[in-house]
């Protein structure tokens, strides 16, 4: 299915069939499209070329390789690419569920059930992309889409225009991410690897337990060092139903020390990730 970075044979437009807009970011607008030929739906992301500074047009064809070499339920899979001189169109599977950060204003907290199934989901995904050496960079509920409308916890990981290879764990340097999500290691600008998108998958836990976030104030300068000194705390008001177990996960991944950080692998592993399986097996 999937082909090279560069589709020259024919035209998009001769392909697909352009319809409503699904969303957009800093530089794309996503929109829902058919395939002529089969009838069947995708998402397009369309870039226009001409608002890509040079670094970002490396950003978009690295996103883009990255993107070919990921293959998993719960990441978002790339079907083409085209591209002319004035825009790059990157075919992708259709995401019908909206963002996760829709899901959680609407629900405000999800169950403890509910989030422990997300966070399955997504540290699954996320030990498959470091074990490729691919680091995300900027999760965030933006970033998650949501399969359907009805469940809350199918989920994809899309997005990954921030994504860069990390062979190892001081590979990267350069400062990005979003404000609430970024890990004290990108705000200290020093070297950083995979454990950045374990640091901001412990905020996004925190945020679908506690339906606020861990590190956050109008000031920025102050957000940020909250954020360096990973200060924060579990308010009784919202905090007081939530597991000792689900805590004891958020303390073991909103570590300063990306050494002492959880991996994902190690995430998987933790009591509250099998406290379901203890109920199960108590019943059985
Ligand atoms: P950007 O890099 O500009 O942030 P994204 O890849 O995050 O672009 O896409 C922007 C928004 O478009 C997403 O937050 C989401 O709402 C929507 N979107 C992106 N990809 C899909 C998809 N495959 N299916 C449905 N909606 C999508
Ligand atoms: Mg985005």
């Amino acid at each position: 299915e999937r082909s090279d970075s560069v589709n020259s044979r024919s035209s998009v437009t001769e392909l697909y069939e352009m319809g409503n807009e699904l969303g957009s970011g800093a530089f794309s607008t996503v929109v829902l499209c058919k395939a002529k030929k089969t009838g069947n739906l995708y998402a397009m992301k369309v870039v226009n070329r001409s608002s890509l500074s040079k670094s970002l047009e490396e950003a978009l064809k690295r996103e883009i390789l990255i993107l070919n070499d990921l293959d998993h339920p719960n990441i978002l899979r790339l079907i083409e690419t085209f591209s002319t001189i004035k825009t790059h169109y990157l075919v992708t599977e259709l995401v019908e569920g909206g963002e996760l950060f829709d899901r959680i204003v609407e629900k405000s907290t999800y169950t403890e059930s509910e989030a422990r199934d997300v966070s399955r989901t997504l540290f699954n995904a996320l030990k498959y992309c470091h074990s490729k050496h691919v680091c995300h960079r900027d999760l965030k509920p933006e970033n998650i889409l949501l399969k359907s409308r009805e469940g809350d916890t199918q989920i994809v990981i899309a997005d990954f225009g921030l994504s860069r290879k990390a062979p190892k764990e001081d590979s990267l340097k350069t400062m990005c991410g979003s404000p609430y999500y970024l890990s004290p290691e990108i705000l200290k600008r020093e070297r950083y690897g995979v454990k950045t998108d374990v640091w901001s998958l412990g905020v996004i836990i925190f945020i679908l337990l506690g339906g606020h976030p861990p590190f956050s104030h109008d000031n920025r300068a102050i957000q940020n060092k909250y954020i360096k000194d990973c200060k924060y705390s579990f308010i009784e008001e919202y905090w007081g139903n939530v597991s000792a177990e689900a805590k004891a996960l958020i303390k073991a991944l909103l570590v300063v020390d990306p050494k002492q950080r959880l991996s994902a692998a190690d995430a998987l592993r933790h009591p509250w990730m099998r406290t379901e399986w203890a109920i199960l097996r108590r019943h059985s």
